[in-house]
């Protein structure tokens, strides 16, 4: 009984060969953790694969937040935001947030993701439409599919294929959604061009600020500020599991806009609130970050280093403008082995493989952040030059036609 119905999962081998050459990146399990270092199963790596941008997942300041409003609220919420389970303390960390983006009112949720799927679906009805561009986040494709509009996708970062797709599906009835910042690609939106198109179509525009926060604008706001056109985009969400060292996310707007989502979210209604530790956390984490703007300094600083000495090296970052550094490297066969040799020398980053990137175009995401030393920085590109000649080599032998990075 049943036998057929989980065949799917035995007939899934696709990781098999992975795990049996030592090669298989995901769910590695991390016993400590530190300001650039971590270890797994006891061994210490330089960690160049995290999102905590501004290096304040282990402040003191921040974890002695979190710890102080464990101690004052307990350890959860014990109910949505809806009916018992909203705290002084999320209202405190919306109106911060608010006043960060530039917007009347804010809304925080458990998690970014749920912020995402939550909106969208509360607001594209039937008969309108979510469009949305190729490479958005999953979360923002989730949320377009739980809605009752219509999605619709035009290439990456492509305004000719964006005006394409408003003259289809015509006046007032769209919402148009971007990242801010292209979480696998670390390219900026065109921002520009799509509140343009938007305001000519009558569409409303909404950025996904979560790898934006922090990192553009010198005042960590995003990329609405940074294009200076916060008061040309209607929404602006983001979240708190990057720079703001916690869980969680928001979505901020006009105050009736905002009115309405938190009473038809249900990603909101039929979810716990955000635990008190993690709104404490981020909010401690957004004070530090406007306190301390000189952290967003040296994470540009460690950025443009990183960068230009990979390109030097001869790798292949795409369309990177940011602190996320993808390497593409093609096949994921290949990917596996250079994270592979990547982790013999001692570092942990990310393998990125479809459906997150297109097809022959799977990566080593590399990301960058303010508290990485230049010493870790130096130990990192001793990693990735030993790699690109590893790699260079395998692509002399039959098999690896064309896979080094230059
Ligand atoms: N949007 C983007 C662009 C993201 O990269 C992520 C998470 N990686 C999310 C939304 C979801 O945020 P969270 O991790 O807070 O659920």
């Amino acid at each position: 009984m049943g036998n057929s119905f989980f065949g799917k999962c035995r007939q899934y081998t696709l990781t098999d060969k992975f795990v049996q050459n030592g090669c298989y990146p995901y769910f590695q399990p991390i016993d400590s953790a530190a300001a650039g270092e971590v270890t797994v199963r006891g061994r210490n790596l330089l960690m160049m694969g995290s999102n905590s941008y501004l290096g304040l997942h282990h402040d003191p300041r921040v974890i002695k937040a979190a710890v102080a409003a464990t101690r004052r609220y307990g350890t959860g919420c014990a109910g949505s935001r809806f009916l018992n389970g909203s705290l002084d303390l999320h209202e405190e960390l919306e109106q911060a947030l608010a006043e960060l983006v530039g917007k009347q009112a804010c809304l925080v949720f458990s998690t970014g993701y749920q912020a995402n799927v939550g909106v969208i679906a509360a607001l594209v009805c039937r008969g309108e439409y979510a469009v949305i561009d190729k490479l958005d986040h999953a979360s923002i494709i989730d949320g377009c599919r739980l809605s009752q509009g219509t999605m619709v996708r035009f290439r990456h970062n492509d305004t000719a294929s964006l005006a394409r797709a408003l003259t289809r599906t015509g006046q007032a009835n769209s919402l148009v959604i971007v990242d801010g910042v292209f979480s696998m690609e670390g390219d900026v939106v065109d921002l520009p061009s799509v509140v343009d198109l938007a305001q000519r179509h009558g569409a409303a525009v909404m950025v996904d600020e979560a790898h934006a926060l922090g990192v553009l604008h010198e005042s960590g706001a995003g990329t609405a500020r940074h294009f200076d056109l916060t008061s040309r985009v209607d929404l602006i969400m983001g979240t708190f599991s990057k720079s703001l060292a916690s869980n969680g996310g928001f979505v901020a707007g006009d105050a009736g806009v905002i009115h309405y989502i938190k009473h038809h979210a249900r990603s909101l209604i039929f979810s716990t609130s955000l635990s008190p530790a993690s709104a404490a956390a981020a909010l401690a984490a957004l004070r530090i970050m406007k306190d301390e703007p000189e952290r967003i300094e040296a994470l540009w600083r460690n950025r443009e280093f990183l960068a230009r000495e990979l390109i030097r090296m001869g790798f292949d970052i795409g369309r990177s403008a940011t602190p996320i550094l993808p390497l593409h490297l093609g096949q994921m066969e290949t990917v596996a082995q250079a994270w592979k040799h990547l982790r013999e020398r001692g570092m942990f980053v990310n393998v990125v493989v479809p459906p997150a990137v297109p097809p022959n175009d799977c990566l080593i995401r590399c990301s960058v952040t303010a508290t990485h030393t230049k010493e870790q920085l130096c130990q990192a590109l001793e990693a990735f030059e030993g790699v690109s000649k590893e790699l260079a080599a395998l692509s002399r032998g039959p098999d690896c036609a064309g896979i080094h990075p230059a």
